[in-house]
This record gives structure tokens, C-alpha cells and sequence, in this order.
């Protein structure tokens, strides 16, 4: 490709909402073989809604939600948006106050109200913590089969409660999916959200491989290990969290509409979460960078 071509094709790319932060993106794409998508608020819109509550050992639900809105109310996580929302909801005006807040990486929150540790999180942070949910796994596996998230809340190391966020799939996900592989490119999800879910969410968009229960370092690692069979890998994501994988893929691509640090970690930034533009920026790029093939 011409010098001239890249400028039109990066030109081009700005019209559809693609933008290039480095110039060898525009090559870099061409080459791409895999895709992997972060699934929360970047496979789904990242706005979940409490959708199921089960009260544990006659613990009332308005209680126990006031407590865990009160933890989550420290928290910028899309989850503790969800609770606080539920809390709102249900009349609850002034919350208990909490202490101590702590968000553990990848697994969930803690802190202390009324002199109690309250913990909320997935079914990992309830076993490192000691919590037994056994009694609880159909129910956390079938809200995870339909495609939401099973959380739970203890206080001081007991079951308080578990409950289901649901995080819509956003309409142009299947789509775009669709679109890579008629371009010949291999999908994979790259999530920290549980397998069953992650499985089921995967599998209404037609995503080719699912990797669950990852930590920000387990989504680079996963990275190299595609890179490692020899496949140019593509990373898309929003979040703190995905800054690592964008870094770390051989083209970062960071919705716009997510945080700063994914965008400046990204070599590609998308003007929209309509991620249809994936499969038309490599298009673009393909035709652009054909002449040097
Ligand atoms: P992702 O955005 O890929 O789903 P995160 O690392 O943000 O991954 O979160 C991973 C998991 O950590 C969530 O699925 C949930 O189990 C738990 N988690 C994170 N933040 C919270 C929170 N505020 N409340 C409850 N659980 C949380
Ligand atoms: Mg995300």
C-alpha cells in the first residue's frame, strides 16, 4: 500500500467511526486470524439488572439488600449500579453506612457495616472465603444457563443471601460475530464472568471459544497462548480490567464508549459500541493493504 492508500483508508475508517491510534493498525488488522471479545459491556451493553433474589435461612430480602447497596455503593462495578438500582427500587432511601470497602480484583467487594464483614461476589470468593453456597449450585447453574450472573452475599462468613444480574446482549453482537467468520476469523470470549454463563452467552452469539473465570492477567495469558499456535490475535474490551489484553494483543481495539485506560491502552478505538465495526475495520484494512500482500 501507497502512503497515499493508508491515508485513504485510514480517512475512510474515520467516516465509519474506526479511529487509528497508531499507524500500523491499519496493517496490523489485515493480518488478524482471531478475535476475542471481553462478554460485560462489550459482548452486552455493561448495564445489568437484578433479576432474582433468594433469601437464605429466613434472611430478608429488604434487609439484606440494604446492606449489600450500602457495600456497593463504593463500588463503580456495572453490578453494584445493578443493586443500587434494585435498593432505589424498593423505597430504601436511607442505607446503612459502610466501612472499609474493599474491591477484590475479578472476584467481588467487601467491607464492614455495623461492626459485620459483609462479602459479595462469585462462587470463587465465597470458597476462598470459607462461604458454603453447595446447597445453592443448581440454582446458581441454571440462572447461569439462561445466560445471567449468580452472585452471592455472606456476612460474616455465612450465606446472607444469592441473587441473579442479567446483562443484556446487545443487538449487533451476533451479528458482528457472524461477519468475522465469513471473513475467515476465529471468535473467543475472554471473560471474568463464570462459565456457565459466560457458556450460555457464548452460545446465543455463535462465539467459536469461550475462556471463563479470568483475572485481568489470565485474559494476556490467554492472549499468548493463541499467538503461541501462531495466530495474529485482535482483543476488543471496555473496562480497567481489559487494559492488560489490549496491550498485549497484536491489535488492541477499545470501544469508545468505555474507560479511559482501555481506550489508551488500544491501537484501535471503536466510535461506538456497535461492534459490526470489527468485521468492517479488518474489511477495510484487507482492501486497503491488499496491494502488498
Ligand atoms: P468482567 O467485566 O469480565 O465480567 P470483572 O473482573 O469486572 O469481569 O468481574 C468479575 C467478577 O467479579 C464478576 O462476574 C463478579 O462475580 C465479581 N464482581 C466484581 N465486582 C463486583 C461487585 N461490585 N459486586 C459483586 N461481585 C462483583
Ligand atoms: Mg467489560
Amino acid at each position: 500500500a501507497t502512503p497515499t492508500s493508508i491515508m485513504v483508508g485510514t480517512g475512510r475508517a474515520a467516516e465509519l467511526g474506526i479511529l487509528f491510534r497508531q499507524g500500523d493498525a491499519l496493517q496490523g488488522l489485515r493480518d488478524v486470524q482471531a478475535v476475542a471479545f471481553d462478554k460485560t459491556g462489550t459482548l452486552t451493553a455493561g448495564k445489568p439488572a437484578l433479576t432474582d433474589w433468594v433469601e437464605v435461612d429466613g434472611q430478608a430480602r429488604g434487609e439484606v439488600l440494604g446492606v449489600l447497596a450500602a457495600v456497593q455503593a463504593h463500588s463503580e462495578h456495572p453490578i453494584a449500579h445493578a443493586i443500587r438500582q434494585a435498593a432505589s427500587e424498593a423505597g430504601m432511601a436511607a442505607l446503612p453506612e459502610a466501612r472499609a470497602f474493599r474491591a477484590l480484583t475479578g472476584a467481588g467487594v467487601e467491607a464492614q457495616v455495623d461492626g459485620v464483614r459483609v462479602i459479595a461476589g462469585g462462587e470463587r470468593l465465597m470458597r476462598e472465603e470459607g462461604v458454603d453456597t453447595a446447597a445453592w449450585a443448581a440454582q446458581a447453574e441454571s440462572w447461569g444457563e439462561s445466560g445471567g450472573t449468580p452472585l452471592y452475599v455472606a456476612r460474616d462468613g455465612r450465606l446472607a443471601a444469592l441473587f441473579c444480574v442479567t446483562d443484556p446482549i446487545l443487538p449487533q453482537s451476533a451479528q458482528a460475530v457472524a461477519a468475522l467468520h465469513a471473513e475467515g476469523v476465529r471468535t473467543v470470549m475472554m471473560t471474568g464472568d463464570n462459565r456457565h454463563t459466560a457458556q450460555a452467552v457464548a452460545q446465543q452469539l455463535g462465539i467459536d471459544d469461550v475462556r471463563a473465570e479470568l483475572l485481568p492477567e489470565g485474559k494476556v495469558a490467554a492472549i499468548e497462548a493463541l499467538r503461541k499456535e501462531g495466530m495474529k490475535v485482535a482483543f476488543v474490551g471496555d473496562g480497567i480490567n481489559d487494559a492488560p489484553a489490549l496491550a498485549a494483543a497484536d491489535v488492541g481495539i477499545a470501544l469508545g464508549t468505555g474507560t479511559d485506560i482501555a481506550m489508551e491502552s488500544a491501537s484501535v478505538v471503536l466510535m461506538s459500541d456497535d461492534l459490526r465495526k470489527v468485521p468492517q475495520a479488518i474489511a477495510l484494512s484487507r482492501a486497503t493493504m491488499a496491494n502488498i500482500r
